[in-house]
């Protein structure tokens, strides 16, 4: 069957490969964990996203193959349908709609109970990204353990499973972490970065009952002010309005969500922040980009203000679970928002040069995914 894989290290090495189609009795990752007796499950893909991560491992800038290859598999974002299931597969069956998580389980504590997600040790396996081949293939095999059922009614959303999970999680650690005040009730929140995550995460503040202001760079009215606009959020322009006089304007956020990729911002949004406040950090900076900022006042405000800086990767399968619930909660209070996001389908697995193309070049693709 075909694959789009890259050769880790060696820059635009994208291409299309040939790999066998797998069983159901295949180990996946025998590098890593092992699939339990009976706990197999065979998916044919329907709908491979991919996003940023998957530009900077074509870019050699990070990823790993599997022990003993040349090649990695990429595509960590999936969706697809259940062809065939172990005997001792009880929650999914032939036709499910699902999602597969992306983490595999190393050996810390935080593994073995569940939350790979967080594990605390230096090497993490991760279908797609590091050492584990990921989903742009035909048929993927896993454990019943990492998958993830997307109700029918959502399988237009379903590509976008991954991406929510992030979201959810990010935010719900925020939450969690700011248990430490005894009451908190967030009002205002800021998002900064209008792309999937932002969005995704701008309907899920807004489902939260908070007031949310999404910033970008570029000036609207275009899609992403509409689909920002359609959540009931107000989009900002940074080049028309910046972070500090939005503060001016609209007062401190007691939430700041950083989704840009842009270290200047994830650094400079420290200065805007509430007293009590929490700032969400999930984009990861790959390259160099030094920044210079005011510390001293940085720490001043944030010591005497009791701030918090969470920063968040990666989702289990329960917060899968929490995003899918997000995408449906949000397509009952905003029909028909959230599927904008899926700006660029490129069709077949053979048309990957496109898929690059477009991660690289379109500065307005929302959301580049494969249907398979
Ligand atoms: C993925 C996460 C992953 C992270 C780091 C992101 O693009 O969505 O699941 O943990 O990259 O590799
Ligand atoms: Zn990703």
């Amino acid at each position: 069957m075909k694959a789009v894989a890259v050769i880790p290290g060696k820059p635009d090495s994208v291409h299309l490969c040939e790999v066998p189609q797998p069983r159901l009795s295949d180990q996946p990752h025998p590098h890593v964990c092992h699939v339990a007796e009976g706990r197999a499950v065979l998916v044919k893909s329907l709908q491979i996203g991919v996003d940023a991560t998957d530009r900077e491992i074509n870019e050699a800038l990070y990823g790993n193959a599997p022990p003993g290859g040349q090649h990695l598999v990429i595509g960590h974002e999936c969706f697809g349908q259940v062809v065939e299931v172990g005997s001792k597969v009880i929650e999914l069956q032939p036709g499910d709609y699902v999602s597969c998580t992306v983490r595999r389980p190393g050996g810390s504590l935080f593994d073995k109970i569940g939350r790979n997600d967080i594990t605390s040790e230096e090497v993490y396996y991760e279908r797609g990204i590091n050492l584990c081949h990921g989903y742009l293939t035909e048929y993927f095999v896993d454990d019943a353990e990492y998958m993830v059922k997307v109700p029918v009614r959502l399988k237009h959303l379903g590509v976008l499973s991954e991406p929510a999970s992030v979201c959810a999680k990010a935010i719900e650690q925020a939450y969690l972490a700011q248990q430490r005040l005894q009451v908190w009730n967030p009002k205002l929140a800021f998002v900064c970065g209008a792309g999937q995550i932002g969005l995704l995460a701008t309907m899920m503040l807004r489902l939260r009952g908070l007031e949310v202001y999404t910033l970008a760079t570029k000036p609207g009215p275009h899609l992403k002010s509409e689909i920002a606009t359609a959540y009931g959020a107000t989009y900002v322009s940074t080049k028309q309005e910046s972070m500090s006089e939005l503060v001016r304007r609209v007062g401190r956020p007691d939430i700041i969500f950083e989704a840009t990729g842009n270290a200047e911002v994830c650094f400079r949004s420290m200065e805007s922040l509430n007293l009590n406040g929490a700032l969400i950090w999930t984009s990861i900076t790959g390259g160099n980009q030094p920044v210079t900022i005011d510390a001293a006042k940085i720490n001043l405000e944030w010591v005497l203000g009791n701030k918090l800086l969470v920063a968040s990767v990666n989702g289990n399968r329960r917060h899968f679970e929490l995003g899918l619930q997000a995408l449906s909660h949000g397509e009952a209070m905003y029909p028909g928002t959230t599927e904008r996001i899926l700006t660029h389908p490129v069709n077949g697995l053979q048309n990957y040069r496109e898929m690059m193309r477009l991660l690289v070049e379109d500065k307005d693709a929302l959301k580049v995914f494969v249907n398979v």
